[in-house]
């Protein structure tokens, strides 16, 4: 396929383009990553890349980053033909990688961690001085204010992606490779970084982006490609394409990107949540005085950074708090009252009072990776009166109900079988969402339902949480994802250090406020202001 995007209003033969891939192929034993891949991307540009998980996107960055070696294809950078070993190779080439995982080391201040492996060690002092005077230049210039002798364990998150960008920087990267790196980042955190993207865009270096986000793509990339099943199957300006149409190249058919949902019809209270709160067994309170309540037929959206207390609440709320914390205040669910802890504490009984629970984590809560798809759809309901015949349970019955269930939300392959870990990410979510959703639950508890699940499983388990709404059940929803949280839920609360910061209306709202709140800042708290004002 020709692949190639001319850049803005420079004349087409002008400069050889910063990165060109030329039919690159990469399998992993049968899994065939990377599939014959062209891509060039001009220099001072952002490029994105998206596609569904899975698509083979990491590995093709990784590739270019000297991570894996290729089958086959070809790396020409800045018109030269590049062989890339391994990642030291790609930094003297220029090319600088911030992962998914930031790969810093935990107990070195800034700028030790800058200068790791890029200095020949034996003369660490005279470096490090010469590197706090980049250091100081380049905060200047790219708005990147760390400082340089914090620990990194102090830092929160966004700034050690910041200091990952400087690590690529102080290396004099050219070519700047970011792999999803808004999923931990609050909606202010992730404008300040594009911020800095765009002014290294503007001095002329070349950023590639990695997300499965389209509004980031739509306002910041000035090209983009879009990869399938290890196929590059198209690049466009970005100007000239929509989210709707990526959407489409992304999955390979057309995609509803907003939830159609009538307005909520909230019936009587069914949880209520009391001055709820969880010191764990360090002494730190995780939990500081929840309260809320969800009433039938609506959907509590819970917005916020991770590690605000969402776990905390999602697991005391589903029977299993963290072993050693010590829990107060009251929990109830249709009037009911649930213990909090001893022997009555347990996702068991938790079920039987009509909770079910889709965990934020589904291979360690969710799923038994090696049982079947059926007994992964029977789990923690495998004593159901219609699962059982006398004493014993009727493998049969359970096979035949799972089955049905799987053809119901199109889990593919419809195989019940298969040992849950050989679906991909998004297959496995839907088993966990059709065997939590088909219980029936009257209050369903829903952590990161659409982590890591490609576009097309989201738009299900959208429609289905939706569903479950409309046939009068309540919904606690704890995402990290905004957009997910503002198209779905009829409330917002956003959690912030182990209080609820605040409640909107989605329609009352604007993703900024929410981000504010998600920072712990409370926009609607404003100095007083003088009674008089000049006309
Ligand atoms: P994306 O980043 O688009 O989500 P990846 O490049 O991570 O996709 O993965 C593409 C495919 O290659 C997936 O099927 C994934 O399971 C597989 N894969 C990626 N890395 C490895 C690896 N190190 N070993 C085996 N399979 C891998
Ligand atoms: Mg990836």
């Amino acid at each position: 396929m020709d692949a190639t995007v001319q850049n803005g209003g420079r004349p087409a033969a002008a400069a050889p383009a910063a990165i060109e891939l030329r039919g690159i192929s990469k399998s992993f034993g049968p899994v065939q990553a990377n599939r014959d891949i062209d891509l060039r991307v001009e220099k001072g540009t952002i490029h994105g890349i998206i596609g569904e998980n899975g698509a083979g996107k990491s590995t093709l960055m990784s590739i270019l980053y000297g991570f894996y070696k290729p089958d086959a294809g070809e790396i020409r950078l800045g018109g030269r033909p590049m062989t890339i070993t391994d990642s030291q190779a790609a930094i003297r080439a220029g090319i600088g990688m911030v992962f998914q995982h930031f790969k810093l080391v935990q107990n070195f201040t800034v700028l030790e961690n800058i200068i790791l492996g890029a200095e020949d060690g034996r003369l660490l002092r005279p470096s490090l001085s010469r590197a706090r005077g980049v250091l100081r230049q380049l905060a200047r210039d790219y708005e990147l204010n760390v400082d340089p002798d914090e620990t990194i364990e102090e830092l929160s998150v966004g700034h050690q992606q910041r200091v990952e960008i400087l690590k690529a920087l102080y290396r004099r990267a050219d070519i700047l490779i970011l792999d999803e790196p808004t999923g931990v980042l609050t909606p202010a955190e992730a404008d300040h970084l594009f911020r800095i993207l765009r002014g290294l865009r503007d001095e002329g270096k070349t950023i590639v982006l990695i997300t499965h986000k389209l509004r980031e793509i739509m306002e910041i990339t000035d090209t983009v490609s879009v990869m399938r099943r290890g196929e590059m199957v198209a690049s466009v300006k970005t100007a000239e394409t929509s989210p709707e149409g990526l959407a489409e190249l992304m999955v390979g058919r057309k995609v509803l990107l907003n939830v159609h949902k009538a307005p909520a019809r909230p019936g009587q209270a069914v949880l209520e949540v009391c001055n709820l709160k969880i010191v764990d067994d360090t002494g730190v309170e995780r939990l500081r005085g929840i309260d809320l309540t969800i009433r039938a037929g609506e959907i509590l959206g819970i917005a916020g950074v991770s590690g605000n207390g969402q776990t905390q609440l999602l697991e005391v709320l589903g029977g299993y708090p963290e072993k050693g914390s010590t829990l107060s205040g009251e929990i109830r669910v249709n009037g009911t009252l649930l213990s909090l802890s001893g022997r009555t504490c347990n996702a068991a009984e938790r079920r039987r009072r009509g909770i079910g629970h889709i965990p934020e984590d589904r291979q360690v809560e969710g799923l038994i990776l090696d049982f079947a798809a059926w007994e992964n759809v029977a789990f923690g309901y495998h004593d159901a009166p219609e699962y059982s015949r006398g004493p014993l349970m009727d493998h049969d019955a359970i096979r035949r109900d799972a089955a049905a269930k799987i053809q119901r939300f199109d889990v593919r392959p419809p195989n019940c079988y298969l040992a849950a870990r050989n679906f991909s990410g998004g297959n496995q979510q839907k088993i966990v969402v059709a065997r939590e959703i088909e219980r029936n639950p009257d209050l369903l508890l829903i952590g990161q339902p659409t982590r890591g699940v490609d576009i097309g499983a989201i738009e299900f388990i959208h429609k289905r949480i939706v569903d479950l709404r409309d046939a009068g059940k309540a919904i606690l929803l704890v995402s990290v994802e905004l957009d997910e949280i503002m198209s779905l839920s009829d409330r917002i609360a956003v959690m912030f250090d182990g209080r609820i910061m605040g409640e909107r209306l989605p329609a009352d709202t604007t993703a900024s406020e929410l981000g504010l709140l998600m920072a712990g800042v409370d926009p609607t708290f404003r100095q007083p202001e003088p009674l008089t004002q000049d006309p």
